[in-house]
This record gives structure tokens, sequence and C-alpha cells, in this order.
């Protein structure tokens, strides 16, 4: 899949040659820096993908381990903060507590882009990774995260309508999380039609009429 290192740097350094022994260290360059300025997401267009984007991947660790938890969540505007939940007592919680800085990724994709050359099929996508520090919410903010959770995903159903109110009782089997966003970055790659090469015999038509990605994962 495409991505490889490409021609030049975030400077315009030619990279290519230098392939696996180019140097890429973390003192030398902010977390949320990107190779490709041409894929580079605004930061309004950030902003919309994260209100509109349905599961946030979120990284945390015990110690050496890694641990990825996918999750629904709300964006935070105004506290420019990741809000989610997960049970009271768990790995997710404990992670939380241990470690508080956390990385996470959201992401849209729309078509698959077949190719002739190997290195650029790809996939339109614009996705977001922010870095940041996570809390525990305390009780008085936990209510009021998790109906701004719900009205996210159901935004025309109410509280003592549709479902009934959140107890004091279920505050107390959960917990809510914020992130608090330190760095963030944002990636889009919408392009038509991936790449091809002239170097080989091109595609037949018939790769690119069914291109959305969910309908060619149902021909695997
Ligand atoms: C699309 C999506 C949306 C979700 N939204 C929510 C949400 O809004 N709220 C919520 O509470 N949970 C949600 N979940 C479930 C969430 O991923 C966690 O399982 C949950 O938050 C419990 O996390 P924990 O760390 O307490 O789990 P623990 O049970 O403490 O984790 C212990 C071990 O269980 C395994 N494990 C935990 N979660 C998963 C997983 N999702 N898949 C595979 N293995 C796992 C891991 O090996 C982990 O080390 C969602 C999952 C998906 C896929």
């Amino acid at each position: 899949m495409k991505d490889t290192e490409s021609r030049t740097d975030a400077e315009g350094a030619p990279t290519a040659d230098l392939g696996a022994n180019a140097f890429y260290g973390l003192e030398q360059r902010p977390p949320n820096r990107q190779r490709r300025p041409q894929n580079v997401l605004p930061d309004e267009q950030i902003r919309a993908l994260l209100g509109r984007g349905l599961v946030a991947h979120v990284a945390t660790r015990w110690d050496e381990q890694p641990f990825v938890t996918p999750t629904s969540y709300y964006y935070d505007r105004t506290a420019h903060a990741i809000v989610f939940h997960s049970n009271v007592v768990g790995r997710i919680r404990a992670n939380s507590e241990r470690h508080p800085q956390v990385s996470l990724e959201v992401s849209e994709f729309g078509n698959f882009l077949p190719s002739n050359d190997p290195l650029e099929v790809s996939v339109q996508y614009r996705s977001v990774v922010a870095f940041g520090r996570v809390r525990v919410l305390n009780t008085d903010d936990v209510r009021k995260a998790l109906y701004a959770l719900l009205q996210k995903y159901l935004p025309d159903m109410r509280a003592g309508r549709e479902y009934r109110e959140i107890s004091d009782q279920d505050l107390r089997r959960t917990s809510v999380y914020a992130v608090d966003i330190n760095h963030w970055s944002g990636k889009e790659n919408w392009a038509a039609r991936a790449e091809q090469t002239d170097g080989y015999p091109l595609l037949d038509e018939r790769w690119f009429t069914f291109t959305n990605f969910l309908e060619w994962q149902k021909s695997w």
C-alpha cells in the first residue's frame, strides 16, 4: 500500500535514496510534523472530521505494553478535548491513571484506489492523529459528558423521551475520560484515481467501476 518514503520531506530534502536508513527522531521533529505537505488537512477540517467521525482508536499503555482501544467518542470544541467512556474498571482506566500520555486516531474512507503499480494501490481517506493527556472526569462532569455522547450518535432522541434519564447508579458503572489535545495532525488522500505506471499494461476499466471500499471488501 502507498505512502512509502516520499521523494522529498517537509523541508524539501531528498529522502527517496535514503530508504530505511533515513533518520527519524522525535528529538528533532515535533510529533505532529508531516512528511507530505500536499496531504496536510487544515485545522478547521480536522475539527469537522472529529465532529463527524464514528470511532476513535485510543492508544494508552501499561509500562512497555501499548494498548489500542476502539471507542465511540465526541469532540468538545470548547475544551479542545476528545471525550469517551468505558467500564468503571478495566485496562483503559488502569492505563490512563498510570500513564496519562495518549495518542488517538479518527479516520474515514471513501473509494478503493486500484493501480497497476503495486506501490500506488491506495484508498481515499481522511484521518486525524492527536496527542494529549487523558484524565478521568469527576462525577459532576460525567452525566453531562454522557448526554453529549448520546446527542452525537442519537441526535433525534431525547432523555426522558426515547431513553430514560441517566441515574446516579449509572454514573457509578462507567468511567468517562477527556483527552486534552496538545498536538494534532490531519492527513487527506482523496485522489480520484491512484497513479498508474506506463511501464506495465493499464488496468481494465472494470476495476475502476467497483471502487467503494465496503463494496470492494464484499468481493473478497
Ligand atoms: C467500534 C467500537 C466502539 C466502541 N465503543 C465503546 C464505548 O463507547 N464505550 C465502551 O465502554 N466500550 C466501547 N467499545 C468497546 C471498547 O473497545 C472496550 O472493549 C471497552 O471500553 C472496555 O475497555 P477495557 O480496557 O476496560 O477492557 P478490558 O476488558 O479491561 O480489557 C482487557 C483485555 O480485553 C481485550 N479487549 C478489550 N477491549 C477489546 C476490544 N474492543 N476488542 C478486542 N479485545 C478487547 C484486550 O486484550 C484487553 O487487554 C467499542 C468497541 C468498538 C469496536
